[in-house]
């Protein structure tokens, strides 16, 4: 045997592509940023997907369960369908032509980043200007958060259950939010002793939000009150209504190329909108699959995958008790072996070597930005702690799609053993019974307000996806 056939050898992306492909890089990366762009939220995220699934001909699945019901001899082979979870997960499946029972294939991504959350009661005045109190969401260097135009979105519950839809900030005519750092001349005593992650504290994170005051008061807190006349006269609300909301800061402003080889991507919440716009991308191609493929929409990943939005949630052993139904199977039993038998990639971003910090990473198992998606076999921290690891026999299994796809990839670990780590929604998955492992492009400067991919490892990892739902088992 050749020595070339014996050793594994990585090699970029951007090394092996047709001109055909450099153009198809270009135009599944140009989709990309538009949702990016598109989708700074969880509810952003997911009501894009449902729009372009439903411009796809997916369907409501309470729309298949009653034309079944109409007529129980309607084929299900190849039916597009999705479930919506409270406006902040969603799950997109085409049915396949095997039986529920064999077994589907799962992509599992994430469309929560982290952000500062406008807590409960927001608006206080102090030192005659108006600012938001925040309660950051999800793990960051609440540091990054200063400095930088904010966008506010979300959603505002009024007293008479009306819901009033807010994204102000991305527009060039919006105003946009800043959370104002102390300045360099002072910040000797107050700020430079202290440890990265108190930078900035957490009730330091406060979002300027005005600074005229209302003239015609001769109340205290003049800037909040002209504040709130300007919320009452754009949008009807008080201050109550504040505290039915749910209002993010994200960083503003649209998603870039990087790089003099504009080979890069630049955006806020590129973990895990990348992962979910390939997932949904690769669904979108499929015709009638063998089995049943499943793009699942997580909420909450970065809070531990709690609530009923996220991953923990009995939602997804819901809706696929209720695809088994349509199929006539309605006993746990069923819904078990569904499990048993199934495939999942968790659809989740690695870490790239860093060229300034490439200490923190073991080399030949840390993931190079351009060389393709990336496997982690299991993910935890310190002796494999709470990880899900994939077995050999499945990894196996994704190994020979990739290469059969002509997929370039590469496997390893987020960093050296015990220099940190991190959790996805493998595990909980796994606790189905489903065969899983996290799988996803690599990005720089995760967790920040500017992560950057490679176009060529968000390319690859959409024709990886497609592989895995195509493969028949
Ligand atoms: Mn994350
Ligand atoms: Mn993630």
């Amino acid at each position: 045997m050749q020595s070339h056939q014996l050793t594994r050898e990585r090699s970029t992306v951007w090394s092996a592509l047709t001109e055909r492909e450099l153009q198809d890089v270009e135009d599944v990366t140009a989709a990309y940023k538009y949702y990016l762009d598109h989708a700074k939220t969880e509810r952003e995220a997911v009501a894009l997907a449902e729009a372009m699934a439903k411009g796809r001909g997916f369907v409501p699945l309470e729309d298949i369960e009653a034309a079944k019901a109409a007529d129980p001899s309607l084929p299900l082979e190849g039916t597009k369908l999705y479930v919506k979870n409270k406006d902040k997960n969603i799950l997109l499946a085409v049915i396949g032509s095997t039986p529920l029972t064999k077994g589907c294939s799962i992509l599992a991504a994430h469309v929560d980043s982290p952000r500062l959350d406008l807590k409960p009661n927001p608006l206080i005045e102090k030192e005659q200007l108006a600012l938001l109190k925040t309660h950051y969401y999800g793990g960051f260097k609440k540091y990054h958060f200063a400095n930088v135009p904010l966008a506010l979105h979300g959603v505002i519950m009024t007293k008479e259950g009306e819901k009033i839809t807010i994204a102000l900030g991305e527009d060039e005519d919006d105003p946009v939010f800043t959370v104002t750092d102390i300045l360099i001349h002072l910040a000797k005593k107050v700020q430079y002793e202290r440890k990265t992650p108190d930078v900035l504290k957490g009730e330091e994170m406060n979002i300027l939000f005005s600074s005229i005051p209302d003239l015609a008061s001769s109340e205290k807190e003049r800037v909040k009150l002209f504040a709130l006349k300007l919320l009452h006269e754009k949008y009807g609300i008080t201050e109550e209504d504040l505290i039915s909301a749910e209002i993010e800061a994200v960083p503003a402003g649209k998603a870039r190329d990087v790089g003099f080889d504009r080979s890069m991507i630049g955006a806020y919440g590129q973990d895990d909108r990348v992962c979910a716009f390939a997932s949904f991308s690769a669904l979108f191609e499929l015709g009638t699959p063998e089995r049943t493929s499943i793009v699942f929409l997580a909420d909450k990943e970065e809070v531990d995958s709690e609530g009923n939005t996220g991953m923990r949630s009995d939602f997804f052993s819901w809706i696929l008790a209720r695809l088994l139904a349509l199929q006539g199977e309605t006993t746990p039993l069923a819904l078990m072996s569904t499990c048993m038998h199934s495939w999942a990639l968790s659809a989740d971003v690695g870490a790239a070597v860093n060229p300034t910090f490439p200490d923190v990473h073991e080399h030949n198992n840390a993931a190079r930005l351009g060389y393709g998606i990336f496997l982690t076999k299991y993910t935890g921290k310190n002796g494999k702690y709470n990880a899900s690891d994939a077995n050999a026999e499945f990894l196996s299994s994704v190994r020979t799609i990739f290469n059969n796809a002509n997929v370039k990839w590469q496997i390893g670990e987020m960093g050296k053993v015990d220099e940190g780590g991190g959790g996805t929604v493998a595990k909980f998955l796994a606790k189905l019974g489903i065969d899983t492992v996290d799988c996803g492009p690599a990005l720089l400067a995760m967790h920040s307000t500017f992560e950057v991919s490679s176009k060529a490892d968000v390319w690859t990892t959409k024709r990886a996806y497609r592989a895995f739902l195509e493969h028949s088992r």
